[in-house]
């Protein structure tokens, strides 16, 4: 059982791309529910009834353009045919990437966990409030979206080069050594120079939506990356803070 069902008023972003979401549940009224409140944020709905429709829907290649085929699957586990787990683990078998956000029934700790493992990227027990899912779906679209950008292998600013192949960074022709989380950071600051990031922003794209610290880790780290990359860490010329905003690179 298939459906297409596609809202009336898109809420594209700046580029014209309309978010579009896969549905995957066979509880007639919570799958109504889900459309709906995801309708009204303007994403695109397609779903799906049963786990066998939903991997057809996934595994189709669209050769007419290159954009994914949906851009997250809000995925229920216990379903006819083929089960959510199974969903999962099939599509990270075959290098799928999309975000996943599983909805169950089951609560317990060993069912969260293996949901995560099979490469499920968040997890929603059942009963939920339509808001937190609106929030989870964001947040995980929010991250998608930086992480498909074409990717330079070197990123080049000023004196700074940075080679994602090598995980190395030259700071004015001379090697600094960054932890993994300020090569990420200074990663993301590189691909969009000028760009004004808030800390709350920077934690979902560094840190990833499950981090439980707080801002100030931010704070901490853009510190440490200041120490390796300015001339005087105290007049950064780099990472620059941007009052009441947050920070930005360039
Ligand atoms: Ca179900």
């Amino acid at each position: 059982m298939l459906s297409l069902d596609i809202s009336q008023s898109p809420n594209s972003d700046d580029l014209g791309y309309t978010t579009r979401i896969l549905v995957v549940e066979d509880e007639d009224l919570i799958r109504d529910m889900v459309v709906l409140a995801l309708k009204e944020q303007g994403y695109e709905v397609v779903t799906a009834t049963n786990g066998r429709a939903a991997l057809s829907l996934l595994q189709t290649p669209d050769s007419t353009t290159t954009d994914p085929i949906v851009d997250l699957v809000v995925l229920d586990l216990m379903l006819p045919q083929v089960n959510g787990l199974d969903i999962c683990r099939l599509l990270r078998y075959q290098g799928n990437t999309v975000p996943i956000l599983i909805l169950s029934a089951k609560a317990s700790e060993t069912d969260r966990v293996l949901g995560l493992e099979v490469g499920a990227d968040d997890y929603l027990t059942k009963p939920f409030s339509m808001q937190e899912l609106v929030a989870r779906c964001r947040a995980l679209l929010r991250r998608q979206r930086f992480t498909t950008v074409p990717h330079n292998q070197v990123l080049q600013f000023r004196d700074l080069v940075l080679s994602r192949e090598e995980c190395r960074v030259l700071v004015r022709g001379e090697e600094a050594n960054l932890s993994p989380k300020e090569f990420r950071l200074l990663e993301l600051f590189m691909s969009y120079p000028r760009r004004v990031w808030s800390r709350e922003h920077l934690i979902d794209q560094v840190w990833g939506a499950d981090f439980l610290g707080d801002t100030k880790t931010v704070d901490v780290h853009i510190r440490w990356l200041r120490e390796k990359l300015e001339e005087d860490p105290s007049k950064p010329n780099y990472i620059v803070t941007v009052r009441g905003f947050g920070y930005r690179f360039g």
